[in-house]
């Protein structure tokens, strides 16, 4: 397969006319909105009051969290008790009690991310620069045996332009994420690059290129890469097996993710919520991963359904009517309707769940509010930042390329522009009470530290 390159086209001539907006989403009732979510505690007492139905779910004092608590340590039950209560859709949701729970549960988040990012929002922005993939991932809309319109990938130019347009609006750093090609060629690519931005735009450069040998490891963190996302995607290694085609395997994931720790990055991880098969101790244990391997970063998101791939099919076995109502489209009845909003919000909820307790019990980890939380809810980004996340990914690809880098049906903005995901991003984090920190490239304070504990061992 030979990528198709774009060479010398400049970013405005790539932007095509929107055709769908945000704005033009509708919004089901199921969901949050951000002006009714807690606001950050403005003393002690209102924090106490708040996370007192919380405290005593977990068997805890109301003290146990104050307005400058670092972290609080969960153990699984206390994870699971909070993952177990009900999600919109089942019976119970929407219990005066639960919602108390809840709102304290997000008001503990916003208050442990608060006194370590204050109200600062770190972009990063996304720049999927190839969709040419090796992996077979058993879920993934671009994996190798997907049928694409077009394989591409991004040439030279095209990506320093990006980065430079970038850079002069302030973006703190970017991440370049592409499908798996483990081999020289592409590293020296990938390399080069790296080099090339850091040099020529001084912004921090983030890598998610998938799984590779060490020594392409090493020569990515030579070039000047400072971050590496790798999601383990579930921590449980009998469901990581059915995600995944037999060469791929959960040790061998594991093994990359700590080699990329060693090799001195700052280490991201996620996994998807929702998958066929998962259950909400899966979750909880996902939890205590992120925490086992220390890691820096946490991506996560819904598991959107994708037609034509081994877990679509498996989904939809596994949810006959949502599966239904999600073939008839724009033709399904308002029960249908309903079905699918229902989910939506259950997924919506449990995410951020997951994200607010990620929160509480890792403090100054950073936390993605991703691009597949968007897609199920329009203004989910900005309620997420709200419940413990501080970062946001502003998709930076070309518009002509965002159709061929759909992981998933319905990804938001494949439509839109950078520069209008730029000034919509701004009027959401402002209505999440937060800011954007523009040109930082958000590192935790103990980051200098961890780069010389790794510089020692190399
Ligand atoms: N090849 C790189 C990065 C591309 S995929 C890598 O392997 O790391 C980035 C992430 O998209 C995956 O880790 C997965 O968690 C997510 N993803 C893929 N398909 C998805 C789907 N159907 N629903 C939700 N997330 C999906």
């Amino acid at each position: 397969m030979r990528a198709r390159t774009m060479g010398g086209t400049t970013i405005s001539a790539m932007h095509l006319p929107t055709r769908r907006t945000h704005t033009t989403q509708r919004i089901s009732p199921w969901l949050p909105l951000t002006k009714n979510e807690p606001h950050l505690p403005t003393s002690q007492t209102e924090l106490t009051e708040r996370i007192r139905p919380l405290a005593n779910l977990w068997g805890l004092g109301d003290n146990f969290l104050t307005l400058d608590t670092p972290n609080y340590s969960l153990n699984k039950d206390q994870l699971l008790s909070v993952l177990s209560l009900p999600l919109p859709g089942e019976p119970g949701w929407n219990d005066p009690e639960q919602t108390q729970i809840l709102q304290g549960l997000y008001t503990a988040a916003n208050v442990v991310c608060t006194t370590h990012h204050q109200d600062k929002v770190h972009y990063r922005g996304l720049l999927e620069f190839s969709n040419i993939c090796r992996a077979n991932c058993n879920y993934c809309g671009i994996r190798r045996s997907m049928h694409l319109e077009e394989r591409y990938t991004l040439d030279e130019d095209t990506i320093m332009e990006v980065a430079k347009w970038s850079a002069e609006r302030g973006y703190g750093s970017i991440m370049l994420q592409s499908g798996e090609v483990p081999t020289q060629k592409r590293t020296d690519f990938v390399a080069k690059m790296i080099s090339r931005i850091v040099d020529e735009t001084g912004l921090g450069v983030s890598i998610s290129v998938g799984e590779l040998p060490d020594h392409f490891y090493q020569q990515l963190k030579e070039a000047g890469a400072k971050r590496y996302l790798l999601r383990i995607e579930t921590s449980n290694p009998e469901l990581f097996a059915k995600l995944h085609p037999p060469n791929q395997t959960f040790e061998k994931r594991l093994d990359r993710l700590r080699s990329l720790k060693r090799h001195g990055y700052m280490v991201g991880t996620g996994v998807m919520i929702g998958l066929p098969g998962q259950t909400r101790e899966d979750l909880a244990n996902d939890l205590l991963f992120f925490v086992e391997e220390d890691v820096d970063m946490i991506g996560m998101g819904p598991y959107i359904f994708q037609r034509g791939t081994p877990v679509g099919d498996w989904w939809e076995q596994e949810n006959p009517l949502l599966s239904e109502a999600t073939r008839q489209g724009e033709k399904a009845t308002p029960e249908q309707v309903e079905v699918l909003d229902k989910h939506a919000a259950a997924m919506f909820e449990l995410t951020t769940r997951m994200v607010a307790l990620a929160r509480i019990t890792m403090g100054d980890v950073n936390v993605a509010a991703t691009t597949a939380l968007q897609t199920i809810h329009p203004t989910g980004r900005e309620v997420a930042l709200m419940r413990g996340a501080n970062i946001l990914m502003p998709i930076l690809t070309p518009t002509i390329h965002r159709a061929n880098y759909q992981l998933y049906e319905g990804k938001v903005c494949i439509d839109e522009s950078a520069k209008q995901c730029r000034s919509c991003l701004e009027l959401r984090v402002g209505a999440a009470g937060k800011r954007i920190a523009y040109g930082e490239q958000g590192d935790p304070p103990h980051y200098t530290k961890k780069l010389q504990t790794a510089g020692d061992r190399f």
